[in-house]
């Protein structure tokens, strides 16, 4: 089996990637990395969840490192274009945590915050940009950036560029690279429009194909359960009580969520630990140390603090809030039937997330089956496909301050022919629609979490249940 390390890469990225608990490529870097190493242009074809960002990331980072370079003003060596700028974010934090022991510059440039801050940290010249089109060509319009010198391009989720109506954004920024360069070009589907860009775009490209991510997502029994915001903490200590419940992650959008839920636990006689941002190396070092060892086996995470996570045997993915971007519902639902086991995957959605839930749904073409356990069932749903942003306080721990959007000045909207997602249209895709998740198989050396000491217990401490003892969330009748 091919190891980071037979597949040549700087040693001081691998020390990064052990850190990160990396241990094995994942098949679409073991097929893109040689290629890109070799200095060969990459057609690749794989979803999010496949680990394609470390697939361009970490070739980059191994020629940025082999061969320093000084950075003009305004100007990068390499520039990753991606749709959203939740991507854009995500793709330079893999960057960053790849390139913890080099001494390589990352910056993003994305809408939806100032120009100042973006125009000082170009003014410097950067090692790795990571934009989105429209606010890149804000900043080339008043020359706080240059491409000139741009040694590598990749386009990342080219087929979101199209589906939001980018390609013209992506087509006048990539005009003005050099045609002298190293590109790699990553998209989940490809539309003809995408291949006539990736035919611009590339020289003689290898092309690297992975399966979906959606096999992934089958293998996963999803459901979710739709009860007032107020609830979930109920809910999620019942949910982790319940027979089976092994190793499980449980998502909250903050970090100051993550802190409150795992406070709440710990009055329910539940022992967990909360993994992000804020947390220093050697405590997320125990955390994960202690989850690994069944000690603490509830891990509360940030989505960008789980990236890298990768424990066998996660039986169970609780997402305490649903994520504003549907990929990221992948991602999360990926933690748990790795090395082909199954798993669950519980979302608790309040009434205000539907909307969150629906997106979701388009995007993985499945549907997750929701059980209605409101106290109020008769209260009126807003059950529209449109994502309904939670609103600021609602929703117990998840009471965040909303992201805004990348404004659209220079950013067309999609066509009318393509609203309604023309990826539902292609062929691979309709393959993977519907199909029944295989339950997961039983209780596999299921813990009931351990009440550490000191902590309090588990005795006593149970709320009163409804439903003969089973708690108001058991299935069925
Ligand atoms: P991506 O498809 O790039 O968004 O990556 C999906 C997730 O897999 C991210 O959370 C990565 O941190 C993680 N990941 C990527 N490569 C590996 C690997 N070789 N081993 C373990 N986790 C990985």
């Amino acid at each position: 089996m091919t190891s980071f390390a037979e597949l040549g890469l700087h040693p001081r990225i691998l020390a990064a990637l052990e850190e990160a608990g990396y241990t094995t490529p994942t098949p679409i870097q073991a097929q893109a990395i040689p290629q890109a190493l070799a200095g060969r242009d990459v057609l690749g074809i794989a979803q999010t969840g496949t680990g394609k960002t470390a697939a361009f990331a970490l070739p980059i980072l191994h020629r940025l490192a082999s061969n320093p370079g000084r950075v003009a003003r305004g100007g990068c060596r390499v520039l990753v274009l991606s749709p959203t700028r939740e991507l854009a974010s995500q793709i330079a934090d893999s960057f960053k945590a790849y390139a913890k022991h080099l001494p390589l510059s990352i910056a993003t440039v994305f809408g939806g915050v100032g120009h100042a801050p973006q125009q000082r940290a170009l003014a410097r010249g950067v090692d790795v940009l990571v934009a989105t089109p429209g606010r890149l060509i804000d900043h080339l319009q008043t020359r706080h950036a240059r491409l000139d010198m741009t040694e590598v391009l990749v386009l990342d989720e080219a087929d979101q560029m199209l589906d939001r109506g980018f390609l013209p954004a992506a087509r006048q920024i990539v005009r003005q690279v050099p045609k002298q360069r190293l590109t790699l070009f990553f998209s989940a589907t490809m539309p003809a429009d995408i291949a006539s860009l990736a035919a611009e775009m590339l020289n003689d490209p290898a092309r690297v194909e992975v399966t979906p991510v959606a096999t992934t997502a089958e293998r996963v029994n999803q459901r979710a359960i739709l009860l007032e915001g107020g609830r979930k903490r109920a809910a999620l200590a019942d949910i982790l009580r319940g027979e089976g419940v092994g190793r499980t992650l449980v998502f909250a959008r903050t970090k100051h969520g993550a802190d409150k839920i795992v406070k709440a636990l710990e009055q329910d006689g539940l022992f967990a630990n909360a993994i992000h941002g804020n947390k220093g190396q050697s405590q997320r070092e125990r955390a994960l140390a202690e989850f690994k060892s069944g000690r603490a086996p509830i891990l509360v995470a940030t989505d960008i603090a789980a990236r890298g996570i990768d424990v066998p045997e996660v039986t169970h993915v609780i997402q305490h809030e649903l994520p504003e971007v549907p990929e990221t519902y992948v991602h999360r639902i990926g933690r748990t039937a790795r090395a082909g086991a199954s798993g669950e995957a519980i979302a608790l959605v309040a009434p205000d997330e539907l909307g969150l839930l629906r997106a979701i749904e388009r995007t993985t073409r499945q549907r997750i089956p929701l059980e209605d356990m409101r106290a109020d069932r008769s209260a009126p749903l807003n059950d529209r496909a449109t994502p309904q942003r939670p609103q600021r306080g609602r929703g117990g721990p998840g009471g965040q301050p909303q992201r805004q959007k990348e404004p659209r000045h220079h950013e067309p909207r999609p066509a009318d022919h393509r609203g309604a997602d023309p990826r539902a249209q292609h062929p691979r895709q309709q393959e993977q629609r519907g199909g029944q998740h295989a339950k997961p198989q039983g209780p596999r050396g299921g813990h009931h979490a351990p009440a550490p000491q000191g902590r309090g217990g588990d005795q006593g401490r149970k709320r009163p249940q409804a439903g003969g003892g089973r708690g108001f969330l058991a299935r069925g009748p």
